[in-house]
């Protein structure tokens, strides 16, 4: 098999996930994770149509089951804390309950998969690539597309990191000036069957240098692989507006599996505090609905300092009642705060000569998509099982991954406009709250269940995995 040395930059869901296929099917696998250890955090993620049957051939899906959030449904609260609505037929984070889908919280799922991978992976914790070098007779570019010889380089001066800072769990802030990638517009790929001594040539940030045959970048929508293999992140990120911070509090609300959704009379935010871990704690989400944010203060450079953000919902929510200053009050130490605007990643091509990208990196669908997990879980698997096809022939297992996923992650970064819209139609509408939840109040409210219709579902399940 060619191409045995594959290098997987972030340990969260789609980095974890192709590690364990590319495993099973022979290769050596090296994960790199910039923070020191597996990031705790994160909201409630599910995993519904064939990102299901991935973990089912991965025999993971009854321990993710057994982890699974297992809501029994929602309550919505007026800014006073009256109860408006409830309903055990949806809730707003997953979706319908009646489906087989799993909502799981981020953190245990990635604990799952790198575990379910075995000791054979590699992992280096604390450290983060900090240039490639493509070498050999390759050149950098598309699996598909007209040839640039030669070498490439790419350097790894104002890549773009994570907005959540990401170092740790409330870790220091990067800049994402110019990502830099030369040569990396030529669109150039390499001849199939090139061989020898092609590979790329690692720099980490820790100063080790190795050199793999192939590089994936899963290090999400702030991918720094991405900048420094494809260009500077600006160019393909779409943000939707909107923006949203997670973090962990106590279950002192005592909620047995329920969430609750809040919505202030006024103000562009809306809050949803849900019971996790066997309610032995709670999860704790604000979402800011305000598209001037990123043009006035703080700015795009302060939002990337968590201490900056917590400031930005402190003063969003200043006026807050019900029980929304102590919740707020757990913000300030909460060891695994969260915070990003929602936004997406669109890319022409998804691979450019020996690097890919896989999850967000290469296609989030953001949060209102409801669907970045399920696609970083069935990228992984595409992705390592057409390696796995091809004989590890990476130029034409990249054409072939992006050829079996484009059409449907395309309609499913779709549905995040899909349920936006609704959301927005629906604001101030008390009569479109999903049938069968009792309306214990109506008038006044803008708080809803978002709509996962039909339509929602159709789409999602409108894709079988292949069989590798
Ligand atoms: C802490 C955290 C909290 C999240 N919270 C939410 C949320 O509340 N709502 C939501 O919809 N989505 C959230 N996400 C994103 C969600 O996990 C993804 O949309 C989805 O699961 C796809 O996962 P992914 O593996 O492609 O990317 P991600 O889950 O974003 O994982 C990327 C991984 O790469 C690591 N990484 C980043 N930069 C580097 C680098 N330079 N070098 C090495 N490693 C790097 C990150 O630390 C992370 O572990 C969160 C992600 C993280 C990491």
């Amino acid at each position: 098999m060619r191409n045995e040395r594959v290098l997987i930059s972030g340990a969260s869901v789609a980095g974890p996930a192709l590690a364990y296929w590319l495993k099973r099917y022979g290769f050596r696998v090296t994960v790199v994770e910039r923070a020191p250890e597996l990031r705790p955090g994160g909201q409630a993620i599910d995993v519904r149509g064939p990102a299901l049957e991935v973990l089912k051939r991965m025999d993971l899906l009854p321990e993710v089951r057994a982890r699974a959030t297992d809501l029994r449904g929602i309550s919505m609260v007026d800014g006073e804390g009256r109860e408006l609505f409830s309903t055990t037929e949806a809730t707003a984070s997953g979706g319908r309950l009646d489906r087989p889908d799993v909502e799981i919280l981020r953190d245990d799922l990635a604990e799952l998969l790198v575990r379910a991978g075995g000791p054979d992976i590699e992992y280096l914790f604390g450290d983060s690539i900090e240039n490639l070098e493509e070498d050999g007779a390759s050149g950098v570019g598309g699996a598909t597309g007209a040839g640039e010889a030669g070498r490439s380089r790419s350097g790894a001066d104002g890549a773009a990191d994570g907005a959540d800072g990401g170092g740790g769990a409330n870790g220091g802030a990067n800049g994402a000036d110019d990502g830099g990638a030369n040569g990396a517009d030529g669109g150039g790929g390499e001849a199939a069957g090139v061989g020898g001594a092609a590979g790329v040539r690692v720099r980490f940030e820790s100063g080790r240098e190795r050199t793999f045959d192939l590089v994936v970048g899963a290090d999400g929508i702030h991918s720094r692989t991405r900048a420094l293999a494809f260009g500077p992140e600006e160019r393909y990120i779409r943000p939707l507006g909107g923006h949203l911070s997670v973090w962990t509090a106590p279950n002192y609300l005592g909620l047995d599996r329920w969430q609750i959704a809040h919505q202030p009379e006024s103000g562009p935010w809306q809050a949803l505090v849900m019971s996790v871990r066997g309610n032995t704690e709670a999860r704790v989400y604000v979402v800011i609905e305000d598209d001037s944010l990123l043009q006035s203060e703080p700015g795009e450079t302060q939002l990337r300092d968590p201490e900056a953000q917590k400031k930005l919902i402190a003063r969003y929510c200043a006026d807050a009642r019900w029980e929304m200053p102590r919740l707020l009050s757990y913000m300030w130490e909460a060891p695994d705060f969260h915070f990003d605007s929602v936004a997406q990643i669109h890319m022409d091509s998804w691979s450019r000569g020996r690097v890919a990208l896989v999850g967000d990196a290469g296609h989030c669908g953001s949060p209102a998509s409801g669907q970045g997990t399920s696609m970083a879980l069935l990228g992984a698997y595409t992705l390592a099982g057409e390696l796995h096809a091809a004989g590890g022939d990476h130029v034409a297992a990249f054409a072939a991954y992006e050829r079996e996923l484009r059409a449907y992650v395309t309609a499913n970064q779709a549905l995040a406009h899909t349920l936006r819209e609704a959301a927005r139609r629906s604001a101030g509408a008390a009569a479109d709250f999903p049938a069968g939840g009792e309306a214990t109040a109506s008038a006044g409210t803008r708080t809803r269940v978002p709509d996962y219709g039909d339509d929602f579902y159709d789409v999602i399940d409108g894709y079988t995995p292949r069989d590798y």
